[in-house]
């Protein structure tokens, strides 16, 4: 697929990415977005994403997105970032309006909702499928910046399994465009606040183990979470510090988002295939990295997924 060419001719095009935004998701929407503007300087182009966490503010175009979502607007084109049609959020109104829709995702549990779809299940970030699917003439630092950022966050800075030896050519070129690379990773990936790792340390404190030690969930309700007066923004990186503990294959991070409903995120090794379990409970994502929304109460969420995970354990120590 070659982006502009789909564009060609489009006054209004639209652009956006999940529900609680996370870097890839940011620096993929952002990315297109300057790219495009770029490109067609004639196309009103919009970018739409509910308001991302203030470490991603140095990306350019941060100040252009829309998060408020008006009435009902109709694009020629709209691009689908990062997920599929059905977690977009407000914005999948806008992309199930639009005259040519276009799904752009790595997402092993999306089968494409676009009239064009390039997901790329073997790529580690969606800034990875759009950097492939770039003219590499048109990109500069702020879009590079951009691109790289995503690449980052869903790789863990090139740790995780779904870097490739590709992953680290492209980054290699796009830190040849000269932004402040160290910098970045430590603003946007590392660095925390003080009230973010005061809850991430109570999140740990009162985790439980389970299936022999090789599971581990833990639980932020929402009382904690206004004492600390954080939002959902400020507990990630909660599941990754559980995936980290020794003999642990299989980790499981919940807060609460309602009543009797949780917000479930997991990471595993190659012992479980998180993206299997989250897509039973109506979610998805990757293998060792995957989300769903589960209702009922803590003990309930966590019987129903302990299930799936022990028989996925036993399943894969007969192999
Ligand atoms: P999270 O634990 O929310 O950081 O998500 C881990 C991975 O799973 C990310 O790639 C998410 O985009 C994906 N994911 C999380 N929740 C869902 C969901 N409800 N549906 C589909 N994918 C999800
Ligand atoms: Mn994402
Ligand atoms: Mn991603």
């Amino acid at each position: 697929m070659n982006i502009l060419a789909e564009c060609k001719g489009a006054k209004r095009i639209g652009i956006s990415g999940h529900v609680r935004p996370d870097g890839d998701c940011v620096g993929s929407c952002l990315a297109l977005y300057l790219y495009l503007t770029k490109s067609l300087p004639d196309a009103d182009i919009k970018v739409f994403l509910e308001k991302p966490a203030d470490i991603f503010s140095e990306i350019a175009g941060f100040d252009r997105i829309n998060s408020t979502f008006g009435e009902q607007e109709t694009f020629d084109v709209f691009f689908a970032l990062d997920c599929s049609g059905d977690r977009l959020g407000e914005a999948e109104a806008y992309f199930l309006a639009a005259t040519k829709k276009i799904n752009i995702d790595h997402h092993i549990s999306n089968s494409g909702c676009g009239d064009l779809n390039v997901v790329r299940p073997d790529l580690g970030a969606a800034c990875e499928v759009l950097y492939d699917l770039m003219d590499k003439e048109i990109l500069d630092k702020d879009i590079a910046m951009a691109l790289y950022i995503g690449m980052i966050h869903d790789t863990g800075v090139f740790q995780y399994s779904n870097t490739t030896p590709d992953t680290l050519k492209r980054a290699a070129h796009l830190i040849s465009f000269g932004f402040d690379f160290p910098r970045l990773i430590e603003e946007t990936f590392y660095q925390k606040t003080y009230l973010q790792t005061q809850i991430m340390g109570r999140a740990l404190m009162e985790s439980i183990r389970f299936l022999n030690g090789r599971c581990i969930v833990s639980v932020i309700d929402r009382k904690t979470m206004d004492f600390y007066n954080v939002t959902p923004k400020d507990l990630d990186g909660i599941v990754n510090q559980l995936r980290n503990i020794k003999g642990v294959n299989c980790a499981i991070f919940m807060y609460e988002t309602g009543v009797l409903e949780y917000k479930v995120s997991m990471r595993s090794d190659s012992c479980v295939d998180v993206a299997q379990v989250a897509a039973y409970f109506g979610g998805g994502g990757h293998m060792r990295a995957a989300g769903c929304t589960m209702k009922g109460t803590f003990h309930d969420c966590v019987n129903n997924l302990s299930l799936h995970i022990e028989k996925q354990l036993l399943e894969n120590a007969l192999r």
